[in-house]
């Protein structure tokens, strides 16, 4: 096929080129519909290539001192910090969500890197001296090799940001297979990666679908690997590369719950369920997907609910600056999730809000969707929307809610809204579930702590993000040493 190198994406394999491929993935602007460019689909030749790019980079880079590798990555922060807005532009373009949204994106990603400006001090071990007679103890932490990273559509710029920072900055070289369908922040980010002095092949892209991660799960040359995307594919990731004996940590879909008692405060609670339930379209592993009105709160809390959806601007992210929701990701997604509105309503809840209607006339675009008399038994409680509709529930007390939570099984998120003390710790103690909120309408953990899903939302051990991924990053030594002339005294030497 010939390639347009004028709208097609480069990979970087030690250096930036463009690979011979016969097929490649249309990507879109949401908001129009436009093409804006196109990502080669690579295969097992590609990602070879990074491998050996990567591991010729590699003693070099993990024999370079903590705190020079720590100089890179604060040139790194000051170049994403001078090229913010245009990180986040490049982020609108492709994704579709609003400038405000796409701000928030790339500033979680930069706070993943300050985190790894710190390496030098993350790195350090323990010691004990006189473990035993004579004995002193130490450990040490060292990088694992060639780690790769597989990341969605949903975050361009943050969720590669959880991960290469910090493997980079603990002295492992990196391929990041970005999602196909936002792969322009990924590639900027890489080039101001190599502005900021990183050495050739301590960072490469490869882009493609499935037989790239399939082929980076089964390389033998690589020695982690991190993804983040939906449950069924973090599933199978986690499964292929554990059987190719691989250190992995995947993170999958969700379901999150958002619960509000009587006695929560109404205005903070409304615009915390707005912008968990409608922020970035709904297409948030944090999103606010079912709301449970505890007792007496339900009705009103479905009117505010109402009044708040009408007044919502949902349109062209990229022309219209007062937007404040914008489309999905591509037609495949609007038509899911138009589909799966039209099968609430089939099951017998009650579409309040229909965003199947009255979008804009181009692009991806699904209104905000509220969904009432929702129930256990169907597919809106079961299964993940990834789209701006919320579906109620109305259990009659905290009791009765927090039974109905730990029946969903994903384990993502939850909050409670409520400004009694007790009702909040029954919460956190009781509920199933890795990152919970109370009064926080997306409980998503800042850089210096781990992203910490459980259940079907995560499949490993050790999180992305904060001191578990310094650990993921790193395997350790323990040292036992006799230096001590007091053994050869007391040993007549
Ligand atoms: P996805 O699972 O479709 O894709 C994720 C990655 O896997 C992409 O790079 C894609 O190319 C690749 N992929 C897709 N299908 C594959 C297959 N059959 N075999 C191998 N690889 C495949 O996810 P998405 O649609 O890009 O992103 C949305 C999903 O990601 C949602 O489920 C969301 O909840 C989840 N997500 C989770 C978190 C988290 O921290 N838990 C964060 C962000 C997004």
């Amino acid at each position: 096929m010939t390639i347009d190198t004028d709208t097609a994406v480069p990979i970087l394999s030690g250096n930036w080129s463009h690979p011979q491929v016969e097929q490649y993935h249309d990507v879109f602007n949401p908001s129009t519909g436009e093409v804006i460019a196109q990502t080669p689909m690579c295969g097992m030749r590609e990602v070879d290539g990074a491998v050996q790019a990567a591991s010729k980079a590699f003693a070099d880079w993990a024999r370079t001192p903590a705190p020079r590798r720590a100089e890179v990555m604060f040139r790194y922060r000051a170049l994403l910090n001078s090229h913010f807005e245009e990180l986040a532009a490049l982020v609108t373009r492709e994704n579709g969500k609003t400038l405000d949204e796409s701000r928030g994106d790339v500033r979680r990603g930069i706070e993943v890197v300050d985190f790894a400006c710190g390496i030098a001090q993350l790195l350090k071990g323990e010691n004990l001296p006189q473990v035993a007679n004579f004995i002193d103890g130490a450990t040490t932490r060292e990088p694992l090799g060639v780690c790769a990273g597989i990341t969605p559509f949903n975050f361009p710029a943050m969720v590669p940001m959880w991960m290469f920072p910090v493997a980079i900055a603990c002295g492992n070289v990196f391929i990041l297979k970005p999602s196909e369908k936002v792969p322009l922040t990924p590639v900027r980010l890489g080039e101001l990666l190599l502005e900021a002095g990183l050495p050739e092949g301590v960072f490469n892209i490869v882009h493609g679908g499935r037989e790239v991660v399939d082929a980076l799960c089964s390389h033998p040359g690589i020695a982690s690997v991190s993804f983040v995307g939906s449950t069924n594919v973090a599933r199978h990731v986690y499964t292929l590369a554990c059987a190719n004996g691989k250190r992995v940590q995947a993170a999958g879909g969700a379901k999150n719950v958002l619960l509000v008692m009587p006695n929560a405060e109404p205005e903070p609670t409304l615009n915390a369920i707005m912008g968990a339930a409608y922020g970035n379209a709904g297409q948030r592993c944090m999103a606010g997907s079912l709301l449970m009105g505890v007792g007496s709160i339900g009705d009103e809390l479905r009117d505010r609910l109402v009044a708040a959806i009408d007044k919502l601007a949902v349109d062209d992210t990229s022309a219209n600056p007062r937007a404040e929701m914008g489309p999905v990701i591509d037609g495949t997604s609007q038509r899911r999730i138009q589909g799966m509105i039209a099968r609430g309503a089939e099951e017998g809840a009650t579409l309040v809000r229909d965003g199947r209607s009255g979008t804009p006339a181009h692009g991806f675009f699904v209104a905000p969707t509220l969904i009432d008399d929702v129930t256990p038994e169907m597919s809106l409680y079961t299964t993940e929307v990834f789209g701006p509709v919320l579906s109620m529930l109305r259990p009659d007390n905290l009791d009765e809610a927090i039974a109905l939570l730990n029946r969903v099984p994903y384990g993502n998120g939850a909050t409670i809204f409520t400004s009694s003390g007790a009702n909040a710790r029954q919460f956190v103690r009781e509920i199933q579930c890795g990152m919970i909120g109370v009064n926080v309408g997306v409980p998503a953990p800042m850089a210096l702590f781990p992203f910490s899903g459980w259940n079907q939302s995560f499949f490993g051990d050790l999180h992305v993000q904060g001191m578990e991924g310094v650990q993921f990053y790193t395997r350790q030594k323990v040292v036992l040493s006799r230096w001590d002339n007091t053994y050869k005294r007391t040993q007549g030497w």
